[in-house]
């Protein structure tokens, strides 16, 4: 492993001026939460940082605060901490399952909010060190390789899939995204804080080097709002999502007012489908309303060689999650 240097800013200001820091000395900087990930960035020469920025010991970017009915959640907050809070289960329940569904107690124990949002890539080729469009190159491995696990919507110059799942959960509550930089505070959509490729293949989101996700705030949950997320794996053991849905409805008895699907596993960004939502605004949501909508979210899907098998699996659990909540 490449040496480097540690640095526990006090704030996220300071981490950011310490990233632009680096950059301004002709030295890289990589920030840090519960390092889970970025370790083995490291380990595997992917991330050469000369200085880790961490951030986990922040004091007070953990919390979970409500405020005018909009809930404010640290990006420090532990994945396993989120997955239990009383009231993003009671409210948001479909960032809670999310949470809970990530890897393993372990992962979920070290790993934070920011750090899932913000993980790179797992495109066996990128992670193997090869020179695609991720790693700075000029091609992407997949398109003509092992693509079982890319894009089916929204790729090209990569074809990776978003790998977060608390990102799905994010995307289907409308959050906002604050994020910190030497200089000051922004905030985006999660509609404008992920990024797809043809905007900047090496990237995810928005963020700038020097730039950190601070917090997220949820917007005040409805009174009829009801959510869920479902993730499909290819084994017994915790992984990232083959395909998986957060679906989130403000129902009034059977009828839905309004709806929000995103799916994940599908594509190098969270991926909202509107037009399903239109299907059940305003209706009664019956089994076969569901697969309407199911159906509806699939149109327009382009598989590569080897994964067109995520079609069906995608609408599935759609319908699925759609009965389930519409239910609840
Ligand atoms: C075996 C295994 C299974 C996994 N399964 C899943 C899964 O099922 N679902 C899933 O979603 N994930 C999965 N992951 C990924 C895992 O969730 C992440 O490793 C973890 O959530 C990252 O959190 P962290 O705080 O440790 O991030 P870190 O490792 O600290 O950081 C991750 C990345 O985000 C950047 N970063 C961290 N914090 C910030 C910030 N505040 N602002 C800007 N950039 C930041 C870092 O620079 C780094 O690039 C898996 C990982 C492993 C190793
Ligand atoms: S899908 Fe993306 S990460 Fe994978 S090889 Fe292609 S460019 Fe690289």
């Amino acid at each position: 492993m490449r040496s480097f240097s540690n640095a526990n800013p006090r704030d996220m200001q300071q981490a950011a001026k310490l990233a632009q820091q680096a950059r301004m000395e002709g030295r890289n900087a990589a920030f840090a939460g519960g390092g889970s990930d970025m370790l083995g960035l490291i380990k595997e020469r992917i991330a050469t940082p000369d200085v880790l920025v961490h951030l986990k010991g922040i004091q007070g970017a953990n919390k979970v605060e409500t405020k005018g009915g909009a809930t404010v959640i640290g990006g420090q907050i532990s994945l396993s901490d989120l997955s239990h809070n009383q009231v993003i289960l009671k409210r948001y329940a479909v960032l809670a399952e999310a949470a809970g569904s990530v890897a393993t107690p372990q992962i979920r124990n070290a790993g934070t909010l920011a750090g899932n949002v913000c993980q790179r890539p797992w495109c066996w080729y990128f992670r193997n060190g090869f020179p695609c469009f991720k790693a700075g190159g000029s091609q992407c491995f997949s398109f003509n390789g092992e693509n079982q696990f890319h894009a089916i919507f929204g790729g090209g110059p990569s074809f990776i899939v978003h790998p977060s799942d608390t990102a799905v959960a994010l995307m289907a509550l409308d959050a906002k995204f604050r994020i910190v930089g030497p200089s000051g505070q922004r905030t985006l959509s999660a509609a404008d804080f992920f990024t797809l490729p043809k905007q900047n293949a090496a990237k995810e989101n928005a963020l700038a080097y020097d730039e950190v996700l601070a917090s997220v705030e949820l917007p005040a949950a409805a009174a009829g709002q009801r959510s869920s997320y479902h993730k499909v794996l290819d084994r017994d053991a915790w992984t990232h999502a083959v395909v998986s849905t957060a679906v989130v409805l403000d129902m009034n008895g059977d009828t839905c007012r309004s709806a929000r699907i995103v799916l994940g596993g599908v594509a190098p960004i969270p991926w909202r489908v509107p037009e399903a939502e239109k299907v059940l605004t305003g209706q009664r949501v019956t089994p076969e309303l569901a697969a309407r909508a199911a159906e509806t979210a699939l149109a327009g899907a382009q598989p590569l060689a080897k994964n067109a098998y995520k079609i069906p699996l995608t609408k599935e659990i759609v319908q699925r999650t759609v009965s389930a909540v519409a239910r609840a």
